[in-house]
């Protein structure tokens, strides 16, 4: 329904940066060369290489990011989901993919599903987008095995309440039910804040017999 604004969006924005410049995604400040819309100082704070993230879960073994939310790579995350530039996350699945090739051995990639409304008006599904390129990188499988069977947004509930909100929020595709176990696997994600979501697959591929789930998400934190 929106496509017309897109259209009109992109013919005149390109008039626009030529009439009054380009304002970088992170800083806003005003350039006159951008690389993926980032100022030359925000485009060097770019992290190249993974770090563990501190964390405590019964079902995560582990986990790793390469920057915080409120980084440029944090900007680059924001404008890409919120104006549905599925490139923008292609030039980020590349750097991640990179940097991947630092972790330990794994027996397959699994992507987060998205709510079937976000996949609709997004088009895309940026952890998948970022699967293929880690799987691809590493030479593993990807596996969509992983479905949503409610969009609630949970993330933000305590600890206690976490059993609870753990039961339920992904379901495993019928056909992988059985037979599939590969013992290590990388959960890939673009954000990771409370662990919450990662969580919640992290239990439905245990139930499955796999024996650790591990994740990488571009950014951590809020
Ligand atoms: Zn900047």
């Amino acid at each position: 329904m929106w496509n017309w604004i897109r259209d009109i969006e992109d013919a005149i924005t390109p008039l626009l940066q030529r009439s009054f410049g380009v304002r970088c995604v992170h800083c806003r400040q005003q350039m006159a060369e951008n690389r993926l819309s980032l100022c030359q100082d925000c485009y060097i704070e770019l992290p190249q290489v993974i770090r563990a993230i501190r964390l405590e879960s019964p079902y995560l073994k582990g986990a790793w990011c390469m920057g915080t939310y409120r980084s440029p790579m944090g900007s680059l995350i924001r404008k890409g989901k919120y104006a549905s530039q599925q490139g923008m996350f292609i030039q980020l699945a590349e750097m991640l993919a990179g940097a991947a090739l630092d972790l330990p051995a794994f027996d397959a990639v699994i992507s987060v599903p998205l709510p079937e409304q976000r996949m609709r008006t997004r088009g895309f599904n940026q952890s998948a987008l970022l699967a293929q390129h880690v799987a691809s990188m590493l030479d593993l499988p990807h596996h969509q095995i992983l479905f949503r069977v409610d969009n609630a947004e949970q993330a933000a509930k305590s600890l206690v309440d976490r059993g609870v909100m753990l039961t339920g929020r992904f379901e495993v595709r019928p056909h992988f039910e059985k037979g599939f176990s590969p013992p290590k696997i990388l959960l890939v994600d673009d954000v990771f804040t409370t662990g919450a979501t990662a969580e919640s697959c992290a239990l439905e591929l245990l139930n499955l017999g796999v024996q650790e789930v591990w994740v990488l998400a571009l950014v951590s934190g809020k």
